[in-house]
């Protein structure tokens, strides 16, 4: 079925720009219309390990992938040189279509392939995508916010370059200011957060819940507590890429369809 958008005024994707667009957070049915578009008329699409084949396979026949993904085996590729690749195709005239997991200035190098754009003065346009962490606690039947439980929530990154805890993040702070925690990039350090998180005086038996593929076939969803998320993420053999919540929120947890 081919799905017309003329009603929907979509912007001209111009030859020489780049678009930086977020896919989503897997299932391609969570594409935004405008994401369809910059798909269907691209000349290059550079994508990341996050960006599902399916939605791949709705791009315009003919058109040349680049893979820039940090994962599956493959070298992986440095941000300057995705940054450059993206400058080199526009000024060949592409239209190109830097298409990135979930949203792509949430913790997913955007904000640096923007001020690369900009430096090189290249047209570019930023079309937000649905990101992990609201997918996920969606798909999990957990509201974001609930006026009985919190008023605000925390969208964290556990991992820094270097593979530790990011160095900018006051777990302190967070732990006392903020009811619920949604952390990216948890599986590999979710042992010293939530010690970080108890020290700082949060209970050990705060509930958390981890999804894993949030919206894709092999979704999983594990219920544990702050004390022994680590050990029941193991256990359960929960891989990446996966988000962990944290707050007395979780237990709102519903199921739906
Ligand atoms: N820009 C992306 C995040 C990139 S960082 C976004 O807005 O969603 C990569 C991290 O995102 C992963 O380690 C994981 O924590 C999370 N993530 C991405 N896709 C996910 C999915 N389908 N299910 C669960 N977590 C996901």
């Amino acid at each position: 079925m081919e799905i017309d958008l003329s009603p929907v005024e979509l912007p001209e994707f111009a030859a020489g720009t780049v678009w930086l667009v977020g896919a989503g957070p897997g299932a391609p049915g969570l594409l935004s219309l405008l994401a369809l578009h910059a798909l269907k008329q691209a000349d290059d699409i550079v994508y990341d390990a996050l960006v599902d084949k399916r939605i791949l396979a709705l791009a315009r026949p003919g058109v040349r992938r680049h893979y820039a993904g940090k994962r599956g085996g493959k070298p992986s590729a440095q941000q300057p040189d995705i940054s450059n690749r993206l400058i080199e195709l526009a000024r060949q005239g592409k239209r190109v279509l830097r298409l990135k997991g979930g949203d792509p200035f949430v913790f997913g190098r955007g904000g640096e392939e923007a001020q690369a754009l900009e430096a090189a003065r290249i047209p570019y346009r930023v079309v937000p995508g649905i990101t992990a962490g609201v997918a996920a606690l969606a798909c999990a039947g957990i509201p974001l916010t609930h006026r009985d439980t919190n008023s605000a929530v925390s969208f964290v990154t556990a991992y820094a370059s270097d593979g530790g805890l990011p160095e900018d993040v006051d777990w302190e702070s967070l732990a006392k200011g903020s009811r619920l925690l949604v952390i990216y990039m948890a599986l590999q350090n979710l042992d010293k957060i939530a010690r970080r998180l108890m020290e700082a005086g949060r209970k050990r038996d705060e509930p958390v819940v981890i999804v894993s593929q949030a919206t894709l076939p092999g979704q999983r969803v594990v219920e544990t507590t702050l004390e022994n998320a680590a050990a029941d993420a193991k256990r359960a053999g929960i891989e990446a890429p996966a988000v962990a919540a944290v707050g007395r929120t979780v237990r709102l947890k519903r199921v739906g369809l």
